[in-house]
């Protein structure tokens, strides 16, 4: 950008001349900074020990190494594999999975829907037994509040109560169970129709 300081009127206000300026600085610092990234970033992991690899170049080539074999030799085998050969891998499996979507992106996919499916009317299914265990709990505070009061037959209070009182029970275990780690979970077939067995 240009700014005569002596012409006049000015074209622009000196102000704003170099706020621009700054903010072009800034936005120029902001875009150098992707020219040093790779789609890889964080994405490739050590096999044998699980650090994640990072860049590195040697003679002018990029390398990926494992950060521990990097830092101490001994403490990992693996060596430094070349930027090239990643990328080759990655369009090699790449290739692999679209041409045979059919039978493992596309059933995978419609898994992991039927999978999330479930789970979100799991979460509706738990959020309803929750307000019924505070409906009940109530319900129980209220019937004993009325016995407190003598405003109800000993018996009717005691036959209510056990009623009030299996039905929490069953809300919690049954609420138990949709907690538990284990419910619902299944594997997720990779081969063939979904269903099929
Ligand atoms: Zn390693």
């Amino acid at each position: 950008m240009y700014y005569a300081e002596s012409t006049h009127p000015a074209i622009i206000a000196k102000e704003v001349f170099h706020a621009a300026q700054a903010l072009l600085q800034q936005r120029a610092k902001r875009e150098a900074l992707p020219r040093n990234t790779s789609p890889f970033d964080q994405k490739i992991f050590c096999g044998l020990c699980g650090t994640s690899f990072r860049k590195k170049v040697s003679h002018g080539k990029l390398f990926w190494t494992c950060r521990k074999h990097s830092r101490d030799a001994q403490s990992c085998p693996v060596t430094q594999v070349p930027d090239t050969e990643i990328r080759e891998a990655f369009l090699r499996f790449y290739y692999k999975l679209n041409h045979h979507r059919d039978i493992i992106l596309t059933p995978m996919l419609n898994s992991l829907q039927s999978i999330l499916q479930r789970r979100m009317l799991w979460s509706e299914n738990i959020m309803e037994l929750n307000h019924q265990i505070s409906e009940l709990s109530s319900q129980n505070q209220m019937l004993a509040t009325l016995k407190e009061q003598g405003l109800i037959d000993p018996d009717i209070f005691i036959s209510q109560s056990n009623e009030l009182t299996q039905e929490l029970r069953a809300a919690k275990q049954m609420l138990a169970g949709y907690q538990h780690p284990c419910f619902g979970h299944e594997a997720v077939p990779l081969h063939g129709e979904a269903g099929a067995s």
